[in-house]
């Protein structure tokens, strides 16, 4: 037996060296990742459940890697996370996004389908943005002084108008980062920029604070929705996060959407957005063009 316990031991230690090294390894991989240009972004529609009509895209950064393929963001975020690369890696994704977003609404002007009040948010009766762009932003980046800087630059360089943009923090970045996240936010705000919170219900808002922050949209997380129909825990707290949401004048995205009868539920709980699997997963900008296109009813 002691034997074998020495062996298991051994196994188990060259197991966490190799461990230990895969990741020293996609730390490096990672950090040249973005001079090698292996990074691209996918793109989520965001469904306005009233029209049945594609409200935004969502950007979601993937990682096409030299010899592990399709690598998802949940395998290196957290990595780019705790190594510092999520700054240069999420400064590059927000112009990406903002440069597609741009080409999106040329093109579509071009065609004649963007009414002009519509075009920079500034319509008679406060119309909402034609198509907005929803970018993930990481806790550390949100941390960091220069993202205004950073943001202005983009929106001068694209012609875009800051209303179109939606950045999406999670509750826990932004009650992790204190005062400090008030005055971003604020200062995101006068810029028109829209904020989402993400992932909501999983973290702890402090509900006060909460009140106090412009935050213009809540995403329901995943988790719940995908319980809501089978459970009805789920169904209460989905319900109880809609309610709050419009009692603080936000507005409510549910994500994770994969069957009609959530989309059923989520309507008459009044949540005006969806995002999920049953209208599509996220796909390569020319999909995500001809999706648009094509604009499905629901
Ligand atoms: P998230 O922000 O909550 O994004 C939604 C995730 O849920 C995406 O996973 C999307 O593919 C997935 N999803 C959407 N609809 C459905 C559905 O109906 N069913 C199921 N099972 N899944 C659905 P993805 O693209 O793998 O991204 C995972 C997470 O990685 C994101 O979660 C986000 O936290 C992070 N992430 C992705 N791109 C970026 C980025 O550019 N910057 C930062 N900081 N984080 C990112
Ligand atoms: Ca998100
Ligand atoms: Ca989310
Ligand atoms: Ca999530």
């Amino acid at each position: 037996a002691k034997t074998m316990g020495g062996g298991r031991t051994a196994v188990f230690e060259r197991q966490m060296h190799s461990g230990a090294l895969a990741m020293l390894q996609l730390e490096t991989d990672l950090r040249l990742a973005l001079k090698r240009q292996e990074l691209l972004l996918y793109y989520q529609p965001i469904i306005d459940l009233k029209t049945g009509q594609i409200a935004g895209f969502e950007a979601l950064v993937r990682w096409q890697h030299p010899r592990r393929g399709f690598v998802l963001p949940g395998e290196f975020i957290p990595v780019a996370e705790g190594t510092g690369s999520i700054v240069p890696m999420g400064a590059w994704v927000l112009e990406e996004a903002c440069r597609q977003l741009q080409q999106w609404h040329e093109r579509w002007k071009s065609l004649g389908l963007i009414p002009p009040n519509r075009e920079r948010g500034e319509g008679v009766g406060g119309s909402a943005p034609f198509l907005t762009m929803s970018v993930n932003v990481a806790g550390v980046q949100f941390g960091n002084p220069g993202l205004v800087d950073y943001i202005d630059q983009i929106l001068q360089q694209t012609g875009l108008s800051g209303s179109c943009l939606k950045l999406e923090i999670t509750e826990t970045a932004i009650m992790a980062a204190a005062e400090s996240a008030a005055s971003l936010l604020h200062q995101l705000k006068k810029r028109q920029i829209q904020l989402s919170i993400d992932d909501f219900g999983t973290g702890y808002s402090s509900l006060s604070r909460l009140q106090r922050l412009p935050i213009d949209t809540l995403k329901i997380d995943r988790s719940f929705v995908s319980r809501m129909s089978s459970e009805a825990e789920s169904l209460e707290i989905v319900r109880t996060c809609i309610d709050l949401a419009h009692n603080l004048d936000m507005d409510v995205v549910a994500e994770g959407v994969e069957t009609l009868e959530q989309l059923a539920q989520l309507r008459a709980l009044q949540c005006e957005s969806g995002q999920g699997y049953l209208f599509s997963r996220p796909v390569d900008a020319t999909t995500a063009t001809a999706l648009w296109m094509s604009m499905p009813q629901w």
